[in-house]
């Protein structure tokens, strides 16, 4: 692969909202592009005309666009091969039908819905391929015309030619062989005139040059009938690479279960693009080294080698991992853009000060929402909440320990002299020492620096929150 060389596309159908499985193929094109200093095309196949909308086309820009990929050529950016919606090429594609039909490569098929089900179906029963049977292979010419006299409508199939075989070397899966014998002659064109997903597809990537087509491993069985179509046009073909999918942690199919998996919903979720990024760049592909990376960097070391052959299982934990470790990487005020959006009102309510206050002191706890929401209740709200783990250390404690330290509080400046004094007091250090005074103050076991968290609440707090510390002591 020379540098410059590498055309790559992601061609969705608006037809939905782009999911975790759709997001990992725009991903694993646009790495592969930026890799070699080539480019991704965005194409929108909207053959489906009930299906598509307008406003699934404006989530996929938007969405990529947010995960951080980019295109020049693009429905809304144009391009050299403009245009980039199929629903916009039909003359295109009509050109293309006439040089099959020219060839006799290509013929109208009457055959209904119907019949072609019962075909299916029979075969299936007998254990055949369900191969089309070429009932209207051979049709003359004058009884092809009298049907479309009588108003008949036909779909346009592809001749496949018997006893051949189609091998391609996949990116991932290295060399298919299939034999044509068990593909049968396949529909291009519907009875609307608008392509079949092969065609338009085949066709679009020979013309818009695409030179390397990643994809699901469901298109597999697709390619050869590609490859055979853009044979008999005299249009090149992609190198094609077909990725395991993306199962469920259950192990099923991802598509049942996509409502919580939506790109944008995972975004309204907190999730930042770089977390999701990082994370779907080894559903599948791995990397050397499992070091947090920038777009460039998880560019830098794409390697098509590195495709798994097994299923990826989608893994919350996985995502949650990375969603912390892009959390770590934000500027404290991104992070505190990010806390005004997710971490609810007591948050939003406070002055800019104060918000900057909590912003520091959480800035290393917090990986999603419900962790913001938590802190927020817990440092911002009026008590330390009822953990069991935090209310037995503070029994363990015991009364005198927090009345001890509220005694204490006026003469400290720091945190540091505070537990220094409280410690001298007391006579307690390390865990014994500080687990109290966190238990106390933030109604957590672990959380954020005790230094942090002083400044955070200010003495009159943390006096209010001593002496309930000692009225659940003396309680206990
Ligand atoms: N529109 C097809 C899909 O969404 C594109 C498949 C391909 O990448 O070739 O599955």
């Amino acid at each position: 692969m020379t540098a410059n060389s590498t055309i790559t596309r992601f061609a969705p159908s608006p037809t939905g909202r782009l999911h975790i499985g759709n997001a990992r193929t725009a991903l694993f094109n646009g790495l592969l592009a930026r890799r070699t200093g080539g480019e991704m095309i965005l194409r929108l196949e909207d053959t489906d005309r009930e299906r598509s909308r307008a406003d699934f086309e404006q989530g996929i820009f938007e969405e990529l666009r947010w995960l951080g990929l980019d295109w020049r050529q693009g429905p809304d950016t144009g391009g050299p091969h403009a245009p980039y919606r199929q629903s916009e090429r039909q003359v295109i594609y009509d050109e293309y039908y006439r040089q099959l039909e020219d060839a006799n490569l290509a013929y109208p098929c009457f055959c209904s819905q119907e019949s072609l089900k019962l075909a299916r179906k029979t075969l299936l029963a007998a254990g055949k391929p369900p191969r089309y049977a070429g009932t209207c292979a051979n049709l003359s010419r004058d009884e092809v015309e009298s049907r479309f006299a009588a108003g008949k409508k036909a779909t346009l199939r592809f001749r496949v030619p018997s006893n051949e075989t189609v091998s391609f070397d996949d990116i991932v899966r290295g060399e298919q062989r299939f034999a044509t014998g068990d593909i049968g002659d396949f529909v291009i064109r519907r009875t609307d005139g608008t392509p079949s997903f092969f065609f338009s597809n085949a066709v679009d990537d020979a013309l818009m040059g695409v030179t390397h087509a990643l994809r699901g491993e469901d298109h597999l069985a697709n390619t050869p009938r590609q490859i055979l179509l853009s044979r008999a046009l005299n249009l090149p073909s992609p190198r094609y690479g077909h990725f395991p999918l993306v199962l469920d942690s259950d192990g099923g199919p991802l598509s049942k279960r996509l409502g919580s998996l939506g790109l944008a919903d995972l975004r309204d979720h907190g999730y930042l693009p770089l977390a999701l990024a990082n994370y779907l760049a080894r559903l599948g592909h791995g990397y050397a080294e499992e070091k947090f990376r920038s777009l460039e960097e998880l560019a830098a070391d794409f390697d098509v080698n590195r495709f798994g052959r097994a299923p990826a299982k989608y893994d919350p934990g996985q995502l949650r991992h990375w969603q912390k470790e892009a959390m770590l990487r934000l500027t404290d005020d991104d992070f505190e853009a990010w806390l005004l959006v997710h971490a609810g009102p007591l948050f939003t309510a406070l002055d800019a000060d104060a918000r900057r206050a909590f912003t520091l002191a959480v800035r290393d706890n917090v990986a999603l929402p419900v962790d913001a929401e938590r802190m927020a209740e817990r440092l911002l709200g009026n008590d330390i909440g009822n953990d069991a783990d935090v209310i037995a250390v503070i029994a363990e404690a015991g009364g005198s320990f927090f009345r001890d330290a509220a005694a204490l509080l006026d003469d400290a400046e720091t945190f540091s002299e505070f537990s220094k004094a409280v410690g001298g007091k007391t006579g307690q250090k390390g865990k014994a020492l500080f687990m109290p005074l966190r238990a106390a103050f933030s109604g957590e076991t672990h959380g954020p620096e005790m230094a942090r968290l002083w400044q955070l609440l200010g003495k009159e707090k943390i006096r209010a929150r001593l002496a309930h510390a000692a009225e659940i002591a003396d309680k206990s």
